[in-house]
């Protein structure tokens, strides 16, 4: 079998080489290029079904994503949110930390396209060490989400250097790792690396599932690895126009996850940006998705959808309104079904 370092080795990352793929056009894959990045490794490859599929639309590059005259490189405002490179500090007791640059494949709608996959995200190990020292001074925080760029894509004693290094901070108590690849390069999960991962608890990890079609065997095998190195497993889904921005699509892979042992966390509504105006759903278009899963769905199936809302002020849940009316007495509200039902508040007696 081949490992995963020779099969993101083999990733597609030139204009040429996906134009004989899959005849794309040169000059508009190069434009894009030049300010974006691509990598297709084959695994995600051979997910491609037809031209536009809701996997290409994840994977290839389009023309759109240069002519976005509605969104900035930095909608979340993370550059001034960090107190030290790589380290976004936005709510009082937890942290993003950022510790890798790259990814198995590079998703056309980013939220970190501005500088994931390139030359304007450095890593090293000197500001590692200062965020290292950052959260010995803010014990408040006690829970780091490692994130990038994918963090899976460091080696594993890499791996375990930052897990180790994050775990002798006393106050820190929770660790997270988000990543995408259980569903973009699952053979990137081997026993050695869920072996380390086990040493670290309690540790979770937000995979990243988009797709039913990326609930593969191969995926499979990757999250039972984790889910049976004790690891509890949750899903970031992103709400994409002509991804996954319907009903259908949307319950198949909210319970195709909770069958491959994964939670479904958030369903992000598409941050503004700089290249991924043409990926947005109107809040509408989520809140009407979210009624229509409630109830026909397992309350395990349903992620909260959220908007990370512009200027770094952090997640807010979207969610459809059920209540109809209400006061001191009585709360009117409709089931899943629109039927209009009743509960009475209780009457204090004194
Ligand atoms: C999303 C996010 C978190 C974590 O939010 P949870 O709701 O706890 O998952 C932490 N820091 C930053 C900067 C984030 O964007
Ligand atoms: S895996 Fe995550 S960080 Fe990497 S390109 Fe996709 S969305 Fe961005």
């Amino acid at each position: 079998m081949e490992s995963w370092r020779e099969i993101l080795h083999n990733s597609i990352n030139t204009p040429l080489e996906l134009h004989h793929k899959l005849g794309c056009d040169i000059n508009v894959l190069q434009d894009v290029i030049a300010n974006f990045p691509m990598r297709i490794n084959p695994y995600f490859f051979n997910l491609i079904e037809y031209p536009g599929d809701p996997i290409w639309k994840q994977c290839v590059p389009d023309l759109l994503e240069l002519h976005d005259s509605v969104c900035i490189p930095d909608p979340l405002a993370e550059e001034d949110l960090s107190p030290i490179p790589n380290l976004v500090h936005k709510y009082p007791n937890r942290v993003l930390f950022l510790v890798s640059n790259q990814c198995a494949m590079y998703c056309r709608f980013c939220t970190r396209k501005r500088k994931v996959g390139t030359s304007r995200m450095h890593i090293d190990p000197a500001s590692q060490k200062l965020a290292y020292r950052y959260l010995q001074e803010h014990p408040e925080v006690n829970d780091v989400l490692i994130s990038g760029g994918d963090p899976l894509l460091l080696e594993d004693e890499q791996l375990d250097d930052i897990l180790r290094n994050l775990r002798n901070i006393e106050s820190v108590k929770l660790i997270r790792i988000g990543t995408r690849i259980p569903s973009v390069l699952p053979m990137r999960i081997t026993e050695r690396l869920t072996a380390i991962f086990k040493k670290y608890h309690p540790l979770y990890i937000n995979t990243h599932f988009n797709h039913p079609r990326e609930l593969t065997v191969e995926a499979k095998a990757a999250c039972e690895m984790l889910a049976n190195a004790g690891i509890p497993l949750g899903s970031q889904t992103v709400l994409l126009k002509g991804v996954n921005d319907n009903v259908e699509t949307l319950k198949e892979l909210m319970q195709g996850l909770l069958y491959m042992r994964v939670k479904p966390y958030y369903l992000f509504q598409s941050d503004l940006t700089y290249g991924v105006n043409h990926f947005r759903t109107t809040t509408q278009t989520g809140i009407q998705l979210m009624k229509n899963l409630y109830g026909h769905l397992s309350g395990m199936a349903i992620p909260t959808l959220a908007l990370d809302a512009p200027g770094g002020k952090g997640k807010i849940p979207l969610t459809p309104q059920f209540i109809k009316s209400s006061d001191s007495q009585t709360l009117t509200f409709e089931n899943y079904l629109g039927q209009l039902c009743q509960y009475p508040e209780p009457i204090e007696i004194y």
